[in-house]
């Protein structure tokens, strides 16, 4: 039985005659598995309703913040408390001083942290501050890698090579594109003869601390060496600054985010990124970003240094309460409760595609997950290209019309919450058998 979608269909015929395409966010569009995207409603825990009445358990968690789950009682509180004492000053508020102090105190590297409105300002803002502190222009990005919808990081790779990258964007300059190399993911060659080459010239190295935007790949280890620690030793040594890009991983990889998972923490290896971002969850769902590191770097900001960074609504007192509740419910228990969901859910997923033959590989980092429809393991932007999208297609539909609402598209982390209970689980399994059968229909 289809649900019906008339009232999200006629939602999205008005979207599209006045927002391109109809939504704010591409992804949203449904354009890469094609049909109607519910137009949303409500939201409580793991389960979201649309304007037809249809219940769905929610795999995509706004794309991570809800790591709560939705409308957690003591989030919304919180923010409706800090309402009712004002929406905006422009002027300093506790809140920022507290989210601060949690993040400085949970991420060893971030010693000062600057509040932004989105991930995409907080790269954006890394990267002055790294090409200030260096005088040089060049920035290394790995292909597959999204750090938001800055001009420079939107390039994506020529294959194989270090080369200089196309805009990646139609708008975005020549000249722009042309300080941003781009390098395969993992590929630690490439990497050492771009810097035995041009390592003079390289401002810093941006990388996300465990790539979840082509699907989890995560970083691996060499002869006892993480990837990420490789690239902090190979920028300093040249004199360069590592940017880790925690937007999505920053406290939902691990308690410390995903250096919690390869830095001294989780490895023993003593090594810290020069700067991180962080997005998504330090909001808890509204819109805020971050990006911190040594007080060195964040000291040239202005006003009492020459970089100049600035934001009308950062710090915004909802925001910073919305962000500070969600820390508050996530303790040492509500990560081993993430932990069990996503295992679970893994296992769930995994025995419904073998059963039906359906190649597929499933990859973690931290408690992070993401499901490849690919036999092989996926370690660089090429081989995720390389899955089978038509099945991931089949295998989407018929969850959403089971009721499971999963990411609309193959290139995406799966999002579990702590509200991702055991009948939640269930009612997803009860779904699988048939989505795995669609899929298995070539
Ligand atoms: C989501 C994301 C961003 C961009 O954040 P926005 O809030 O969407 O601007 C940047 N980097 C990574 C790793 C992300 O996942």
């Amino acid at each position: 039985m289809t649900p019906s979608t008339t009232l999200s269909a006629d939602l999205f015929d008005r979207a599209r005659r006045v927002i391109p395409s109809g939504v704010n966010s591409p992804v949203r569009a449904f354009g890469s598995v094609g049909g109607t995207p519910p137009f949303l409603t409500s939201a409580k825990g793991a389960l979201l309703t649309d304007a037809d009445g249809n219940e769905y358990v929610d795999l995509v968690g706004s794309w991570g913040p809800m790591i709560l789950g939705h409308a957690h009682d003591g989030v919304v509180e919180a923010v409706r408390e800090a309402a009712g004492r004002g929406l905006s000053f422009g002027a300093p508020q506790a809140g920022e001083v507290t989210l601060a102090e949690e993040v400085v105190r949970r991420i060893g590297p971030v010693e000062q942290l600057r509040l932004v409105n989105s991930g995409t300002e907080a790269t954006m803002s890394a990267l002055r501050v790294a090409r200030a502190a260096t005088g040089r222009d060049v920035v290394v990005k790995f292909a597959g890698c999204y750090h938001g919808h800055v001009d420079a990081l939107l390039a994506e790779a020529g294959s194989g090579v270090a080369t200089f990258a196309m805009p990646g964007s139609a708008g975005v300059t020549a000249a722009t594109a042309k300080d941003t190399v781009v390098l395969p993911y993992g590929d630690r060659e490439a990497v050492t003869s771009l810097f035995a080459e041009r390592g003079g010239e390289i401002a810093a190295i941006i990388t996300e601390a465990a790539p979840a935007n082509m699907g989890v790949v995560p970083p691996l280890a060499e002869d006892g060496v993480g990837f990420n620690r490789f690239l902090a030793d190979t920028a300093h040594a040249a004199g360069a600054l590592l940017i880790s890009d925690e937007v999505l991983t920053g406290f939902r990889a691990s308690r410390e985010g995903h250096y919690g998972v390869d830095g001294p923490r989780g490895t023993g290896e003593d090594w810290a990124p020069d700067l991180m971002t962080f997005g998504k969850v330090i909001g808890g769902g509204l819109p805020v970003g971050a990006f911190g590191g040594r007080e060195d770097l964040m000291g040239l900001l202005a006003p009492a240094g020459p970089v100049y960074q600035a934001g009308t609504l950062s710090g915004n007192p909802l925001a910073t309460a919305a962000g500070l509740a969600t820390f508050a419910g996530l303790d040492d228990a509500a990560y081993e409760t993430l932990g069990r969901a996503s295992n679970a859910l893994q296992q769930l997923v995994a025995d419904a595609l073998t059963a039906e033959g359906v190649p597929h590989v499933v990859q973690t980092a931290g408690t992070l997950f993401s499901v490849f429809f690919r036999g092989e393991p996926v370690r660089t932007y090429d081989d995720a290209k390389a899955q089978d999208t038509e099945a991931f297609t089949r295998f989407f539909h018929a969850m959403l019309e089971g009721g499971v609402y999963l990411p609309p598209s193959a290139f995406e982390a799966w999002f579990v919450s702590t509200a991702h209970t055991d009948e939640v689980l269930d009612r997803i399994a009860a779904v699988l058998p048939a989505a795995a059968k669609a899929a298995a229909r070539g």
